[in-house]
């Protein structure tokens, strides 16, 4: 079995990954300066040339670049190569606003590809695994992006993108497909498709999903790999940054590795933007040290979690990774308690009752905020008797209550009647007035 793609950059020592972050951050910054968004940027924080940067510690002379920025600077103004060296672009779906762009050459296209090949062969697979991508292809990077690392390390793949449950069913029956590529609601969506259509883990050959895409709490990972009998990877991902294959998990689930010879990784506090050490909670920031046709600096992602101290047992060096709390923007704040929904899918799903999903409702009742929790529940409590239902209904609130402070209302619902998405899930439905948020 293959323990590395490629032992040499992902064992590399730190002296040696700093000197190579340091190098290829001169390159970037040349490539930036190249970019007419950038240009602007870097010379009015007085950075004219890549030897502007000596250190590893001049990162923070470099302004941060937003969402916003990437938007303002759509369509072009973040190209740095000639048009005709561009082989692909990544858009956001854009229905929030302008979307944003990311352009690739085919060096870039190469590099994203060695790093998802790095992730997943860190799972263990090899190219004996059949591998069923079930994340949609096109413009979103989670279809292409695990494809083409699949592809490379010589693994078996399955392209039918997301949806279509049955034939997802049939496909791996058919194959023996070993490894899924999912968002974590699917997964659990799958499940009770399966438990529906009478399929038996059995006749499956199911050995690993990698699961990623959207938060997702310990005890739903956990419910994924008890309902479907195989492990669970958590893998990391933004457009901004490829897509899939920024960080992943590797054997001993302790964290995702960040693949830092090709990412600058920091943690920073939201508020004040000041940088945090390891083991503090802040929002990530990335800056690309490998990519030629979009190189962007200083992103902040949004996305919070922390660095796990120490090394890992697999021998890698690259830094790990806490699992995504959540966005700083999606920190809900109810009845002026904050609160993220990972905290809620935390408290539910490590109720066994509850089936495989739920969702979060917010409303206005007069003056305050109300919040409604409805989670789907096994059909096997639904015997009629309404006691049971409701002492459940008291724990799901009263541990719920010990989490977020606050009182929910809890509502009990049967199998398959909660919205289902195939793609990221939108749990939260945000009904107040001036809010249009749905998570
Ligand atoms: P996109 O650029 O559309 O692929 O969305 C990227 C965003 O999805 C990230 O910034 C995260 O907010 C979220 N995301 C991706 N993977 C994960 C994951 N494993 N856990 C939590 N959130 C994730
Ligand atoms: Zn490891």
């Amino acid at each position: 079995m293959l323990n590395y793609w490629n032992k040499e950059i992902e064992t590399i020592g730190e002296d040696s990954l700093a000197a190579l972050q340091l190098k290829l951050l001169k390159e970037t910054i040349k490539r930036a300066l190249e970019t007419s968004f950038y240009k602007v940027r870097l010379e009015k924080a007085g950075i004219t040339s890549c030897d502007d940067i000596r250190s590893l510690g001049d990162l923070n002379k470099i302004p941060f670049t937003t969402k916003d920025d990437l938007r303002e600077a759509y369509p072009r103004g973040l190209l740095s190569v000639p048009s005709k060296d561009v082989v692909r672009i990544h858009t956001s779906s854009g229905t929030t606003g302008t979307p944003t762009v990311i352009y690739h050459t085919k060096e870039d296209i190469d590099n994203w590809t060695e790093l998802v090949a790095r992730s997943i062969v860190a799972t263990g697979v090899t190219d004996e695994d059949v591998f069923q991508n079930m994340m949609s292809y096109g413009l979103f990077t989670g279809g292409l992006g695990l494809h083409y690392g699949a592809e490379r390390v010589g693994a078996t793949v399955i392209p039918i993108g997301g949806g279509n449950t049955k034939r997802q069913i049939q496909l791996m029956r058919d194959f023996k497909t070993t490894v899924i590529h999912i968002t974590p609601s699917y997964a659990l969506h799958i499940y009770s498709v399966f438990r529906k259509q009478g399929v038996e883990l059995l006749d499956l050959n199911l050995k690993k999903a990698f699961i990623g895409a959207e938060p997702h709490s310990e005890n739903t990972r956990r419910k994924i790999e008890e309902l479907l009998n195989i492990d669970a990877y958590n893998s990391y991902g933004l457009s901004e940054m490829n897509g899939p294959g920024v960080g992943f998990e590797c054997i001993h689930k302790c964290g995702m590795h960040i693949w830092e010879d090709s990412y600058i990784m920091e943690i920073i506090n939201p508020v004040n933007q000041e940088v945090l050490d390891d083991g503090e909670e802040g929002e990530i920031v990335f800056t690309t040290l490998r990519r030629n046709a979009t190189p962007i600096l200083r992103y902040r992602t949004r996305d919070l979690a922390f660095i796990h101290e120490g090394g890992c047992n697999c021998g890698r060096t690259h830094r790990r990774i806490s699992r995504i709390k959540g966005r700083t923007d999606d920190m809900l704040i109810v009845n002026g308690v904050n609160m993220f929904p990972s905290q809620i899918e935390e408290v539910v799903m490590q109720i066994p009752e509850v089936g495989t999903n739920y969702q979060i409702q917010l409303e206005k009742d007069g003056a305050l905020d109300k919040l409604t929790v409805k989670v789907e529940i096994y059909s096997k409590m639904f015997t009629g008797d309404i006691h049971e239902l409701d002492l459940l209904k008291a724990k799901i609130k009263e541990d719920l209550r010990a989490s977020i402070v606050i009182h929910p209302i809890v509502e009990l619902h049967e199998p398959g009647s909660l919205p289902v998405f195939e793609g990221k899930a939108k749990r939260v439905l945000d009904l107040r007035p001036n809010s249009y948020k749905e998570v």
